[in-house]
């Protein structure tokens, strides 16, 4: 049983491109096992994230959100929505390059937020522009 869950949270996650939150994860979950808690939900993203399986992309002050996308991508935050994209380039070779030894630390990876107005919202706005 425990297994079929995890599948089943595994495939909604990756179903999901929004970079959702335990909780929007638990209530896509609850449509095919109406049983489940959002405490099994959630342990099983974490167990994910452990493995690898998953991301988690974590805000200060902000709910935990999980990614089944681990390649290595950016993510476009709307200033306006608050939706998180991925964006659609390759990495950033010349950040590699300098990663290796900054002030004797090792960094081993990072992450690049890009902050904007997503294009959904930029529709919106003409619009209310054009009224
Ligand atoms: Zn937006
Ligand atoms: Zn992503």
């Amino acid at each position: 049983m425990a297994s079929i869950q995890r599948t089943i949270i595994m495939q909604t996650l990756q179903e999901m491109r929004t970079h959702p939150t335990a909780d929007e994860v638990y209530q896509q979950v609850k449509k095919r096992l109406p049983n489940i808690s959002l405490g099994t939900v959630y342990r099983n993203l974490n167990q994910l994230v452990r493995e690898g399986f998953a991301k988690r992309l974590g805000h200060a002050g902000e709910q935990t959100r999980f990614d089944a996308n681990t390649d290595k991508h950016y993510h476009l935050i709307c200033d306006t929505c608050g939706r998180i994209y991925d964006l659609a380039f390759n990495q950033i070779s010349e950040i590699n390059a300098l990663m290796q030894n900054i002030d004797e630390h090792d960094v081993a990876d990072y992450d690049l937020e890009f902050y904007g107005t997503c294009k959904v919202c930029k529709q919106l706005e003409k619009k209310h522009e054009n009224a």
